[in-house]
């Protein structure tokens, strides 16, 4: 009898065919980045995808929230981005789930944006980093930070897709051109088959004007390239970090933990649909 071939970590299942690059970006702080990647990556998990969860923020606040404590972490994106050492160096395995894997950041990160200034292929190194890592995941998950600098730049260079977070309030749609300008300029220059993944709505209150007005001006703007579902304002999602928890593993019942279970599911049905979905079992987030 023949077994199937088994990954390097034993248990885990058969490499996907196809690995999604993600990078969650909005340069305006503040509006639910961190909070996607983390529960989407979590959710992700659960449903047996994958996962690589890649911290592009100085302020490692996916790092802390997904569990992992900044002090004692040792390679990070910084060192993958300066070239110290390979993306699968710095990956630290089976974070909170068997299935998710995560490469942390802490405050050195930032000195990369100015270090990498004169360096050569600066605006590749992440894509670069990755590129070995392609067909071990079957979605890399990348939180940006709030701004569109070089980290930015490269995590857009490396990226099949751009997941825009767009918080409910007012001024929402302000900064949105200049980032989709940013898209136009890397798709032309750097990275020409980065798409546009999705815009997820972010800290809905359905009760307020305000942001039922923002959802129908972002569902005009973008048609279907919004998600159909949309994050609510919930303070289990604001309160999970200081636990070192995704939501789902603070409170599996909270509307902000089955909104991210159904932002995976449309995810994995999108994907689907288009018939790139990644190859591993049980997608039942
Ligand atoms: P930055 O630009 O600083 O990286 P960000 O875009 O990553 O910020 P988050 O850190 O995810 O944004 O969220 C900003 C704050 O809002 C955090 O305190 C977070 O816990 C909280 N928050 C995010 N989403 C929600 C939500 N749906 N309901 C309630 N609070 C939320
Ligand atoms: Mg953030």
């Amino acid at each position: 009898m023949r077994f199937p071939p088994r990954s390097a970590a034993g248990d885990r299942p058969c490499p996907p065919a196809v690995t999604r690059i993600l990078a969650i970006a909005n340069q305006k702080g503040g509006v639910g980045k961190t909070t996607t990647a983390v529960n989407l990556a979590a959710s992700l998990a659960v449903a047996e995808q994958r996962v690589l969860l890649v911290d592009a923020d100085p302020q490692g606040n996916a790092t802390s929230g997904i569990g992992l404590s900044k002090d004692r972490v040792e390679l990070t994106t910084y060192d993958v981005l300066i070239g110290e050492c390979s993306a699968a160096d710095a990956i630290v395995r089976g974070v909170q789930f068997p299935h998710l894997d995560v490469v942390p950041a802490t405050p050195d990160l930032a000195g990369a944006e100015i270090e990498l200034v004169g360096a050569a292929n600066r605006e590749h190194r992440m894509r670069a980093a990755l590129a070995p890592l392609r067909g071990q995941y079957s979605y890399i998950l990348i939180d940006c930070p709030p701004s569109l600098g070089l980290i930015t730049i490269n995590m857009l260079s490396a990226a099949d897709s751009l997941l825009i977070p767009l918080q409910c309030e007012y001024y929402a749609l302000e900064g949105i051109s200049q980032l989709l300008n940013t898209v136009h300029v890397v798709q032309q220059s750097l990275n020409a088959a980065l798409g546009i993944e999705g815009v997820l709505l972010t800290m809905y209150d359905a009760r307020l004007n305000l942001s039922r007005q923002v959802a129908g001006d972002a569902r005009e703007y973008f048609g279907e390239q919004v998600f159909k579902a949309s994050i609510p304002r919930n303070v289990r999602l604001a309160e999970a970090p200081s636990f070192g928890k995704p939501i789902i593993l603070y409170d599996l019942q909270s509307p902000g933990a089955q909104a991210y279970l159904d932002v995976a599911r449309e995810l994995l049905a999108r994907d689907a649909a288009r018939g790139d979905a990644p190859a591993t079992a049980g997608a039942r987030a």
